[in-house]
């Protein structure tokens, strides 16, 4: 909450931070600290990328989210929640996104290498300032091109933030990679500033509907019609639906009734390390068989 006090702050006065009270003091140097320590982690090498499975209707692993995680040598485990936010805002997340893309493509290269996972797409989180960027297109196929990674198996994450941008040039980024192959899943769907005509426009392949819906999807009957309409939207615009955050079979029977064609969450599987979600892949029934 301090944090997030300051990150409002120094919105309200872009030139410079202004400090309100002690507790505001302890979160911009608290911040300062962490934005210094990123630095230090992506030379140490103290990022590593996670894999949560996502599934079809039989629990047939079709693919996974990479998740970034930050062993903090005195903190642990450091939530992306909390630094993700301050990568943004330092510009950091420039260079630790292209880490977790030549992760992510060094990931499809060795899961290339076996039948088992050969076809199984990964899914990457861009944040709206990488995306920015004037030459982040070409910079991901020259990531493609440099690493080997099959073009078709990598799935970007965007967020609706981005359609507040110049929607041109959203488009221009989009379709030059997606004539190379790489799809487009539209992330927090439902959370953002949707246009509906925005939305058609987009060189989109899939909506990714927001855990915050499929949580109570069951006993709210608003958080049930939004799911159904996402679903219902998906199929009208000829995109794939993904939902997020699926802990319970029920709310995954909500969801195969109502025709969702992937499903991500706990009831499967948490984020694992890349030799766990190996394990996870091979101990999975294969595509087609009986749930
Ligand atoms: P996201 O992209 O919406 O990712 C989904 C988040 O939900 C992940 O949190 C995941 O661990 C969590 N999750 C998955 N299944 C369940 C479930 O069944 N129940 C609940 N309660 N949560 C579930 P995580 O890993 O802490 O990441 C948080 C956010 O940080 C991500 O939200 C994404 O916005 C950002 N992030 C993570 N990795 C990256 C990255 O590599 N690059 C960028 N730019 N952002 C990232
Ligand atoms: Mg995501
Ligand atoms: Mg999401
Ligand atoms: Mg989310």
């Amino acid at each position: 909450q301090a944090d997030l006090a300051m990150y409002q702050a120094k919105g309200a006065g872009r030139n410079g931070l202004r400090f309100y009270d002690p507790q505001m003091q302890a979160a911009v140097s608290r911040r300062a600290e962490l934005e210094a320590d990123i630095r230090q982690a992506i030379l140490f090498g103290q990022f590593v990328l996670f894999f949560q499975p996502q599934v079809d209707q039989t629990g047939h692993v079709i693919g996974a989210e990479a998740l970034l995680r930050w062993n903090h040598p005195t903190r642990g485990m450091v939530s992306p929640a909390e630094f993700i936010p301050v990568a943004e805002d330092s510009g950091q997340i420039l260079t630790l996104g292209s880490w977790i893309l030549e992760a992510a493509c060094a990931q499809l290269v060795a899961w290339a290498a076996d039948p088992k996972t050969r076809a199984l797409t990964l899914a990457v989180n861009v944040s709206s300032r990488q995306f920015r960027q004037q030459d982040f297109a070409q910079h991901i196929l020259d990531m493609l091109d440099y690493t080997g990674a099959n073009p078709h198996c990598l799935k970007l994450e965007l967020t609706e933030s981005l359609l507040a941008d110049n929607l041109d040039d959203v488009i221009v980024k989009m379709s030059a990679l997606r004539a190379r192959g790489v799809g487009f899943s539209l992330d927090d769907f439902g959370t953002g500033y949707s246009s509906l005509s925005y939305l058609k426009r987009l060189p989109l392949d899939q909506l990714k509907i927001d855990q915050s819906f499929v949580r109570d999807v069951l006993t709210d009957p608003n958080d049930a019609a939004i799911v159904q309409t996402i679903l219902a939207l998906g199929k009208t615009l000829g995109l794939k639906v993904i939902a997020e955050g699926v802990e319970t079979g029920e709310q995954r029977d909500f969801l195969v009734v109502n025709g969702c064609n992937s499903y991500q969450g706990y009831l499967y599987s948490r984020p694992l390390p890349a030799d766990e979600f190996l394990r996870y892949v091979h101990s999975c029934p294969d595509r087609g068989a009986m749930p």
